[in-house]
């Protein structure tokens, strides 16, 4: 999908050492998905570096082929835990995309419009409101491979407490007004942050979450529209710039010291990473503050209420920025097992090939990739009689949804099992 097809000379600006702590092993190989269902080299993390290295070290030029190896990779960074000399790959991949970027060799303008839409809420709910109409007039491709969008999302999550923070610094707060109006003077135990897909398209999650965490006794605050999205999108894309201007915005929209909860695993694992692409003592302090909603839920099981109702046996697919970045899916199952049974997939965490805009993007590639899921969703289901599949990340949810799988947020199953 390049924009220009002139090869050039181009410096990726890498990290040198980064680069060279390939040691060409091969035990990530396995755990690409692009190389699993291609077989290519070159679509593999291994063969990816070796490109890089070319550019950078032997003076390469960029050409398709190397644009077709940068724009093939998921960014799943399941490479990254398989790799015994520790490459932090999703690094190396983001500075090259940066540097693709800059060129107008990647990120065409018509991907630049679509995410300049993610950080205005209003403009997204809007263009999300006529997507869902356009689907009921047959007017979206197939192909796109979008589930079936709500025409409406119902209300907005609301805050139950306000923080003193906001009041000094003037920040935006959504407040919930009525209701339980005792919780608005309390104390603020966290941060629930809502971003810009998710809030279009699952919102129902949303509230979901914040009900489980008024079971848990925490009381939140939900930030501005100035928060609204993370940029993880734009950083994959390598719109470092637009990236960092969001990231500053989120920053700026949750200050204090209160935990930013977050139920979105790929929003997460970028926001923990705001230290690094930032490069600021604030943004570092920020990530610190960031945890995934099984995380924190699952730090106050005995908190949790007790299922009202049983739920059938789930099936847990993890998502890649939940267990390849944040390290952070087995918080998904003692919050699952705590109201249902938890089946396992057996395909050693490999992606399902939603990555963030990558369905859109590379349609075939990320099509072929979720066929391995779908095989072992249905080997999951052979072996334990379930049928959901729980996954905590947008993106995942949507793109099985689009091929008929029955995914659920954790979140939202926990909800319905506890609540009344
Ligand atoms: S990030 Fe994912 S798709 Fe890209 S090279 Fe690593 S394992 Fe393969
Ligand atoms: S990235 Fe790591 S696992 Fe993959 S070939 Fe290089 S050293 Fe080996």
């Amino acid at each position: 999908m390049a924009a220009v097809t002139l090869d050039l000379q181009l410096d990726l600006r890498l990290d040198d050492e980064e680069l060279a702590a390939c040691v060409s092993c091969g035990l990530c190989l396995p755990h690409c998905p692009t190389f699993r269902v291609t077989g290519e080299e070159g679509l593999s993390p291994r063969g990816r570096i070796d490109a890089m290295r070319g550019v950078q070290w032997r003076g390469a030029k960029v050409d398709d082929e190397f644009v077709n190896f940068m724009e093939t990779c998921v960014q799943c960074r399941g490479c990254e835990p398989a790799c015994p000399s520790g490459v932090p790959f999703g690094h190396l991949m983001e500075g090259t995309r940066h540097a693709l970027a800059e060129q107008h060799r990647t990120a065409p303008r018509r991907l630049r419009a679509g995410l300049a839409v993610l950080g205005r809420h209003r403009l997204l709910w809007a263009c999300s409101a006529l997507l869902a109409v356009a689907q009921r007039l047959h007017l979206v491709p197939k192909r796109i491979g979008l589930p079936r969008l709500p025409l409406r999302q119902g209300p907005r999550v609301r805050s139950t407490a306000q923080p003193p923070e906001s009041r000094r610094s003037g920040a935006n707060v959504q407040v919930r007004h009525g209701g339980r109006s005792s919780a608005l003077a309390g104390r603020m135990d966290t941060w629930l942050f809502t971003g810009c897909v998710m809030d279009a398209w699952m919102r129902s999650t949303h509230r979901a979450t914040a009900a489980v965490l008024g079971a848990v006794g925490s009381t939140y605050a939900v930030p501005g529209g100035a928060g609204a999205c993370c940029g993880a999108l734009h950083e994959h894309a390598g719109l470092v710039d637009e990236a960092s201007e969001l990231a500053r915005r989120v920053i700026a929209s949750m200050p204090g010291a209160a935990p930013v909860v977050v139920n979105s695993a790929g929003c997460g694992a970028t926001m923990k990473e705001y230290g690094r692409l930032l490069g600021t003592d604030e943004a570092a302090a920020f990530a610190a503050r960031v945890v995934d909603v099984h995380e924190y839920l699952a730090a106050r099981l005995e908190r949790l209420p007790a299922p009202r109702r049983q739920l059938p046996p789930v099936i847990v697919q993890d998502p890649c920025h939940l267990r390849h970045v944040q390290r952070a899916h087995e918080p998904v199952r003692t919050v699952l097992r705590h109201v249902t049974v938890v089946a396992e997939l057996d395909d050693d965490g490999l992606c399902c090939g939603a990555g963030g805009a990558y369905s859109a993007l590379q349609p075939e590639l990320s099509s072929a990739i979720r066929e391995r899921k779908l095989a072992a969703i249905s080997a999951a289901t052979a072996r334990s009689g379930a049928t959901v599949v729980a996954s905590a990340n947008p993106g995942c949810v949507m793109h099985l949804r689009a091929a008929g799988v029955d995914a659920r947020h954790p979140v939202d199953l926990v909800a319905e099992a506890i609540l009344p």
